[in-house]
């Protein structure tokens, strides 16, 4: 059965620690061998900038997506997902697909023609803010508690535009209400897990999925074991609850991972990198009809890119 994971953060080990390969099981959750072993259709990979780094700009995206090249797309085997037909070409001839992505506008600068740039490097997903307010919106953690600035909403749109899948994990509620107001296109939330079943402020209100089920978008579940059971202790019986509840709302079709490996500094018990994908398809086999579980590991994603990604 194939993979589909919504985010990861390997890209910034790689680009902290010029010494790291993609294939280093020591310091990486997400390596090349794991993804080939795992069977891995499509890895996306997060161009996130650490909140230690001080005024981030494009130079800080450009060495990301360098790094991208340099030690994820070299590799035999792995293309870079772009639009609907590398996707389908991953799957019918068994490679592993590379989609780009960038978690929080920030090292934009407002600065919009950048999106147009990105686009061309092959960035085919944005989420708008990480845990604090930028130019475009504001996060789960920022005090001032503020929604969209006019370029964020201009962001939205020229990302419509263009064909980049927006991603509304991060964003504070208000955010992501005022998102679905003027936002045209279906969203994700690539790594968020069930408020009601772990409190965590990450985490999506009822309301928010039902919202993300209605206009056809996906939710990436996350293994972090604070967003699972506000833990340090989680286990895959603890993200069992969440898969659950989202199909309890009419989720099934709407639900897949999105990890969050190489960017947590805690993993779940039995689900400790990319090779534990295959303990989870495991124990979901014994739960849900294979049909069920191949939407959770990665039809739901797929259909879902199969539809919102550029034709070409
Ligand atoms: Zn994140």
């Amino acid at each position: 059965m194939k993979i589909i994971d919504a985010h990861c953060d390997v890209l910034m080990k790689m680009y902290e620690n010029e010494n790291i390969h993609f294939d280093h099981h020591l310091f990486l959750d997400v390596t090349k061998s794991r993804l080939l072993k795992s069977n891995t259709l499509m890895q996306c990979f997060a161009i996130y900038i650490s909140e230690q780094i001080n005024n981030p700009n494009i130079d800080h995206i450009l060495q990301y997506v360098y790094i991208f090249h340099d030690k994820v797309l070299k590799h035999n085997n792995f293309i870079h997902i772009k639009n609907k037909s590398d996707l389908k070409y991953a799957l019918t001839k068994n490679k592993t697909g590379a989609m780009l992505t960038l978690e929080g506008v920030d090292a934009l600068g407002g600065n919009l023609t950048y999106l147009r740039i990105l686009y061309e490097l092959g960035v085919r997903c944005i989420g708008i803010t990480w845990n604090y307010g930028n130019w475009a919106a504001d996060g789960v953690l920022e005090p001032r508690g503020s929604s969209f600035s006019l370029k964020g909403k201009k962001l939205v749109e020229i990302c419509n535009d263009l064909g980049i899948v927006l991603d509304v994990s991060h964003l504070n509620e208000k955010s992501f209400w005022d998102f679905t107001s003027f936002t045209n296109k279906p969203f994700i939330a690539s790594h968020s897990n069930v408020f009601d079943l772990c409190n965590h402020v990450r985490n999506l209100k009822k309301n928010q999925i039902t919202e993300i089920i209605k206009i056809n978008g996906r939710i990436g579940l996350c293994f972090y074991p604070r967003f699972v059971n506000n833990s340090e202790d989680a286990y895959i019986s603890d993200l069992l609850k969440h898969i659950e509840y989202v199909c309890e709302l009419g989720g099934e079709h709407h639900l897949g991972f999105g990890s969050d490996f190489d960017g947590i500094d805690q993993c779940m018990n039995d689900l400790r990198h990319t090779g534990d994908y295959i303990t989870l398809k495991e124990t979901l086999l014994k739960y849900y009809p294979e049909n069920i579980v191949e939407g959770f590991m990665y039809k739901n994603w797929f259909d879902f890119f199969e539809e919102n990604l550029p034709n070409n």
